[in-house]
C-alpha cells in the first residue's frame, strides 16, 4: 500500500531562548492510503500542534511532512492554499457550518471553490448525501438540524471533494453517545467505501475504537501504538482503555 502521509522527524518548539516548550519532540510515522488512524494523548501532549502542522495551519520547526508525495513544509502560500483546498478535508468538533447556508449549500461550497460544474456538484452532493443518510435534510439550515445531523453534513462537506486525507479533530466531542455512534458508523462505512484516509484526534476511547490503529502521544513523543487487526471493536476498546490508564488520562465513555 502507498503511504499518503509521512511524518519525518518532526519537531515543533514554541517560545524563545530560556523558555522553550517542545510541543512535538521528534515524531515520525506513516499513514497508508485508506487507513483510519487515531491519535490519542493527554491534554498538552501535542495532538493539536501535530494536527495544525499537518493541516498547514502551523509550521514545523524541523522535519518533513509529506502528504500525497508533496513535502508541505516547503510549500509557498499559494501552493499551500491549493493543497489545502484540493487534498484535505476537515471535520471539527463544533461542525463549522455556515449558518446562513443550507446543508446543500454548505456541502457545495467546497466544490464551488474548486470551480466544478453545477451538474457535477449536484451529482456529487446527492451521492455523498445518500451515503451519509442526509438526503432529507439537504434543504435545512444548521439551526434546523440536530448536532448529529450537523456533523454528518460537515462530514459530507469534508468528503465530497474526495480529498487525499481527512483530518478530524474530536469529531464526536459535541455529540451525545447515540449521535456519536451513528457518526462513527458512517465514518467506518465511508472509509471502507471511498478508501478515504482519516487521521482523527480524540481523547475518547470509544471514538478511538473505530480506528484501525492508534498512536498514543505523550510529552510530544509517540509513546505507544495499538493496531486493531482482527480484534472486535469491543476488544480493541478494552486495549485502548489499558493504554489510556497507563498514560494517566481519563477513560471517557463506558460501553
Ligand atoms: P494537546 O492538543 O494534546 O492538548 P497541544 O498541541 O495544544 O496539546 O499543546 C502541546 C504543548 O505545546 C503544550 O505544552 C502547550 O502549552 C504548548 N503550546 C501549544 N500551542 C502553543 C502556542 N501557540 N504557544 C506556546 N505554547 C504552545
Amino acid at each position: 500500500m502507498q503511504n499518503i502521509v509521512s511524518i519525518e522527524k518532526v519537531e515543533k518548539y514554541y517560545g524563545n531562548k530560556g523558555n522553550i516548550t517542545k510541543a512535538i519532540d521528534n515524531i515520525s510515522f506513516t499513514v497508508e492510503q485508506g487507513e483510519f488512524v487515531g491519535i490519542m494523548g493527554p491534554s498538552g501532549s501535542g495532538k493539536t500542534t501535530l494536527l495544525n502542522c499537518i493541516s498547514t495551519i502551523d509550521t514545523v520547526t524541523t522535519g518533513k511532512i509529506i502528504i500525497n508525495n508533496k513535502d508541505i513544509t516547503v510549500l509557498k502560500k499559494k501552493a499551500m492554499e491549493e493543497f489545502r483546498r484540493d487534498e484535505l478535508g476537515f471535520i471539527f468538533q463544533d461542525f463549522n457550518l455556515l449558518d446562513t447556508l443550507t446543508a446543500y449549500e454548505n456541502i457545495a461550497l467546497a466544490l464551488t471553490i474548486q470551480q466544478r460544474e453545477t451538474a457535477e456538484i449536484d451529482r456529487l452532493i446527492k451521492n455523498v448525501a445518500k451515503k451519509l443518510e442526509i438526503t432529507e435534510i439537504l434543504d435545512k439550515f444548521p439551526f434546523q438540524m440536530s448536532g448529529g445531523q450537523k456533523q454528518r453534513v460537515a462530514c459530507a462537506r469534508a468528503l465530497v471533494t474526495e480529498p487525499s486525507l481527512v483530518l478530524a479533530d474530536e469529531p464526536t466531542g459535541a455529540l451525545d453517545s447515540k449521535s456519536a455512534r451513528l457518526l462513527l458508523d458512517s465514518f467506518e462505512k465511508l472509509n471502507n467505501e471511498f478508501q478515504t484516509t482519516i487521521l482523527m484526534v480524540t481523547h475518547d476511547s470509544f471514538t478511538a475504537s473505530y480506528a484501525q490503529r492508534i498512536l498514543f502521544i505523550k510529552d510530544g513523543r509517540i509513546f505507544n501504538e495499538l493496531v486493531r487487526g482482527n480484534d472486535t471493536r469491543k476488544e480493541f476498546f478494552n486495549k485502548i482503555i489499558e493504554v489510556v490508564t497507563l498514560l494517566g488520562g481519563d477513560v471517557g465513555h463506558v460501553l
